[in-house]
């Protein structure tokens, strides 16, 4: 029998189907292996998921992390609007779901023995390898700005300890005081990232410390939602968020981290009180161990079923990859997870490759009844992602507060389904 993608994306179908498996096809599916490096949004969805649509395949998950603190959401935090532990999930569900997961970190990938070595010392075989690190910061691609830097100018750019230092840094301010943010060009992790941030501290301020000022300086001259956030930010903050465009002199050049200090490429200092610096990144460290990446540091995929194009059986999620026009979000890490899945599942089955579609949606809040987003639907064709014409766009310049209360509560809803749908809860 054939498995349609409807079957295969609806995880009951996909059960019901797997058990009329012929036995041959069983037995090959019983002893297949498939390794999953990283719990975050792209790996711990494409792991529960093969459990879903191939209850024989083994699914091995490695993640040194036994708590995942999530980006999204880890504004809010910042904004004394949600508790760290609220954004933290555990892989208690994944378990559940039968996944075996193995808490050490991925060192290195032998592509042509088809193993992973661990830092535990453990070695994994596999059948199908799926890699989704996410990021790792170019440290020193910005002049000044090192590991130790961020300890004193947090990226907190990938949720954890840096986050706290960050909200630290801001109850410690002053009033009165100077939150600069550098924001790095494209491509980086989470386009709307830095100017949902930029509001969050602002409602920080406004309730604690309503002297401040933001200085939000960027390597771009336009950004994601761009409209939709200076609008929200001049209703909600008057003049308290300032952004430099690149054309402006808003391309930072040096970090002098001890100093608080950042040197623009006009030679413009500017010093701040709280420094946050978001460099530029590349993909996870394991990504270019595995040889996948490319010269740009990401990895290019086949977006049909985001099998890298460099090593075969190596399939490789979320903001590791070269994926535009999808962005860099969780949201697209998640349907690239089920996309890969629904694909290892029908290989590894015998059955033929289900067609790939993808969406994303990405909610910023502003306030704390005031949500906007953007959303996309994605299809892969002749070789290429595309987006699919009218298919999404962004909330209207002319919403009124009913509308952005609703996208805020549109936006608190979509955190709590995904969580669920990747780590069941
Ligand atoms: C401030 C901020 C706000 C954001 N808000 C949103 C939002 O509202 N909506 C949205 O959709 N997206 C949002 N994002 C983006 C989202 O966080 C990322 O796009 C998403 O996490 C990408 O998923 P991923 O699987 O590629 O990486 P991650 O989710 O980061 O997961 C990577 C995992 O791999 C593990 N890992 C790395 N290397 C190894 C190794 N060698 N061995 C074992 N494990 C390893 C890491 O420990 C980590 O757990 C936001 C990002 C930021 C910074």
């Amino acid at each position: 029998m054939q498995i349609n993608r409807r079957q295969i994306l609806g995880g009951a179908a996909a059960s019901a189907a797997s058990l009329s498996f012929p036995a041959l096809v069983q037995a090959k599916a019983a002893s297949a292996h498939v390794v999953v490096v990283g719990g975050g949004f792209g790996g711990a969805t494409a792991a529960r998921y093969l459990r879903q649509f191939a209850p024989h395949i083994q699914v091995t998950l490695v993640e040194p992390a036994e708590r995942f603190y999530t980006c999204p959401f880890s504004n809010l935090y910042l904004a004394g609007l949600r508790s760290w532990d609220s954004i933290g999930h555990d892989y208690d569900g994944l378990r559940k779901a039968g996944v075996n997961v193995v808490h050490a970190r991925a060192d290195n990938v032998l592509g042509d023995a088809k193993r992973v070595l661990l830092s535990n010392g453990q070695a994994l075989s596999y059948d199908k390898l799926v890699l989704s690190p996410g990021i790792d910061m170019r440290w020193n691609a910005l002049e000044g700005y090192d590991e130790a830097a961020s300890q004193l100018a947090p990226h907190a750019w990938k949720a954890g300890a840096q986050t706290q230092l960050l909200k630290k840094q801001l109850q410690a301010m002053p009033d009165g005081g100077k939150f600069v943010m550098v924001i790095p060009a494209n491509p980086f992790r989470c386009p709307p990232g830095p100017y949902e941030r930029a509001a969050m501290v602002a409602h920080y301020f406004k309730q604690h410390k309503p002297k401040s000022k933001i200085l939000l300086l960027d390597d771009k001259d336009a950004f994601s939602k761009q409209g939709l956030f200076m609008q929200g930010w001049k209703a909600l903050y008057g003049d308290m968020i300032e952004w430099v465009k690149q054309a402006d002199d808003g391309k930072v050049t040096h970090v002098d981290a001890k100093n608080l200090e950042v040197e623009s490429s006009f030679g413009t200092k500017h010093k701040a009180d709280v420094l946050n610096v978001i460099p530029p990144q590349k993909a996870g460290f394991i990504a270019d161990r595995a040889g996948v990446t490319d010269a740009s540091g990401w990895v290019p995929i086949k977006p049909e079923n985001f099998e890298s194009t460099r090593v075969k059986d190596v399939y490789v999620l979320g903001d590791a990859t070269i994926a535009a026009p999808m962005p860099k979000s969780g949201f697209a890490a998640n349907t690239q997870g089920k996309v890969a899945a629904a694909a290892i599942a029908a290989e590894l089955t015998g059955q033929p490759l289900p067609a790939a579609a993808f969406a994303n949606t990405c909610y910023s809040l502003i306030g704390t009844d005031y949500g906007i987003s953007v959303a996309g639907v994605y299809r892969s064709t002749a070789g290429k992602l595309i987006e699919v014409p009218d298919s999404g766009g962004v909330s209207p310049m002319d919403g009124n507060a009913a509308f952005r209360k609703a996208e805020a509560d549109y936006g608190a809803a979509w955190y709590k389904a995904i969580s669920a749908d990747i780590w069941g809860g």
